[in-house]
């Protein structure tokens, strides 16, 4: 591999392994697939082979679940974990009843003897296709993903996912970049999620019946050290929160806080009421001239843009679920 132009500096392979995280594995695998037009990468066989299985009732467990991801399954638009996604309702049950199905109406010669049991045909799944496993549900995604998805439109998909990753893969390498680099921060902001006040572990009767404060969460959440600052305002105060003044508000709170920070990475969602708009643009353009910082801020493509802040949320939402907490 040649040396590669990185944030304005050239970078020599060893040096871009240490950068991105990727190992020789990954990259000379990722070439490969560049080579071969690969959109999607090919999934990784490592943890099993299905080539390598012998035994004939194993092999005709794996063929099953590989026929019904043939046609069921879809590649993984949020291009993290498993490469293939069964619909919500192939669970591991249904796999294995439907597996029970098939094995019934095929001849001994070919299933290679009795049928597998629930938890040999679950070891079997897990240990040779790793890369194929159930969806679960999901809120807030794109609608022309679903589209294609419902259309079973795979080339299209394919296509439409190939500038997803591109930017998944600019927003990666400057989380990374902010990690090794002092003199850099890298952010990731969006409204987190709505809670509601007091919250109980045990219940009382009165307070089922009545409607608690809303607390609206708003995340920003540092990508170089994986910490989040949470802001929380309560529905009385909403209105004020609607508008681009209170994001400005947020983001000055936080940059303040960072004064050593020459090159600034801010991830924002497209909402254009608080993050894409001329407001949050000139105050980003007069702090970058007043306290000298290089600011890059970064919309990811609608209906792909969970970042950082949305799973830190998913920790905080965990820790209120099982806390009582008043105020
Ligand atoms: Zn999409």
């Amino acid at each position: 591999m040649p040396c590669v132009p990185w944030s304005g500096a050239t970078l020599c392979k060893t040096s871009f392994m240490k950068v991105t995280g990727m190992g020789s594995r990954m990259i000379a695998n990722a070439l490969q697939d560049l080579r071969n037009e690969h959109v999607v990468p090919t999934p990784t066989k490592r943890p099993g082979n299905t080539k390598n299985v012998k035994h004939p009732r194993t092999k005709f467990a794996l063929a099953v679940i590989d026929a019904i991801a043939r046609v069921d399954g879809l590649p993984n638009p949020g291009q993290r974990g498993p490469m293939l996604l069964l619909p919500v309702d192939k669970t591991k049950k249904a796999m294995h009843e439907d597996y029970l199905r098939v094995h019934k109406d095929t001849s001994p010669s070919t299933t290679g003897g009795d049928a597998l049991s629930y938890g040999d045909f679950v070891y079997v799944w897990r240990r040779h296709m790793p890369w194929v496993v159930s969806d679960k549900l999901r809120t807030d995604l794109c609608n022309r993903c679903m589209e294609l998805r419902r259309s079973k439109n795979h080339v299209q998909l394919k296509l439409h996912l190939l500038p997803t990753r591109l930017e998944r893969a600019f927003y990666h390498a400057h989380a990374r970049f902010a990690a090794l680099h002092a003199n850099t921060l890298a952010l990731s902001m969006d409204k987190a999620g709505t809670c509601r006040l007091p919250h109980l572990t045990q219940e009382p009767k009165d307070i089922y019946y009545t409607t608690g404060l809303a607390v609206d969460v708003f995340g920003i959440a540092n990508l170089g050290t994986a910490h989040q600052v949470n802001y929380v305002v309560p529905e009385t105060q909403r209105a004020m929160v609607q508008g681009a003044d209170f994001m400005v508000s947020l983001l000055h709170h936080v940059l303040e806080g960072y004064p050593e920070a020459e090159r600034v990475y801010i991830l924002a969602d497209n909402t254009a009421a608080q993050n894409k708009n001329n407001c949050v643009m000139q105050y980003l353009s007069a702090r970058s001239v007043l306290r000298h910082q290089e600011i890059i801020l970064h919309f990811m493509i609608p209906g792909h843009t969970k970042a950082a802040n949305d799973a830190h949320f998913g920790v905080f939402k965990h820790a209120f679920k099982n806390k009582d907490v008043y105020r």
